[in-house]
């Protein structure tokens, strides 16, 4: 007998997707790797950023490409429900610009890591590497991979799209 009821095990899971994501935690252990040292979560800061590197006044968003639309071949549109699904990217899209302005306006440095550069056949230490090159400099932005300018052609993809959602967590 499961005690929690099912609304309640839902808010559960997704609060659980929301930290601690496969993608994540692929990009801190190479973090860790390469022997730097952060904290999480900023509960504190614009957008709640994922990976926090506070001496050096630089944050990194893991987003995930379908959720915050890197443009990417994983950033599809589903068919059905099109006008609720553009409606939830654009809220997402116009809430990441936010943070990262508000973050970048309180003088920091916003690096973001897309989800494709994590999984699959990417290698998180590619990724892990980026950031550390990127913490070394002085851009005050950073993407990796790149976004990419034109998203793919609307499709139906439900069985991409669900693993997409578990993977990628963040559906705020
Ligand atoms: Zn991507």
């Amino acid at each position: 007998m499961d005690s929690v009821d099912p609304i309640k095990r839902s808010a559960i899971m997704r609060s659980v997707r929301q930290k601690n994501t496969g993608p994540e935690m692929a990009l801190r252990q190479g973090l860790h790797a390469l022997g730097l040292r952060y904290r999480l979560h900023a509960k504190e800061l614009p957008g709640r950023p994922d990976i926090v590197f506070r001496k050096r006044r630089a944050c990194v968003f893991v987003h995930g490409c379908f959720w915050h639309r890197h443009g990417c071949w994983k950033t599809t549109t589903p068919k059905s429900n099109a006008d609720f699904w553009n409606e939830k990217f654009q809220a997402n899209q116009a809430r990441d610009r936010r943070a990262v302005d508000t973050l970048l306006a309180a003088g920091w440095r916003v690096a973001t890591i897309w989800e494709c550069g994590l999984t699959g056949k990417a290698d998180p230490s590619e990724c892990a590497e980026f950031v550390a090159r990127w913490l070394a400099g002085d851009e005050p932005t950073g993407d990796f991979p790149p976004p990419v300018a034109k998203p793919p052609r609307a499709k139906t993809h439900p069985v991409a799209t669900r693993t997409l959602s578990i993977e990628s967590g963040s559906s705020r």
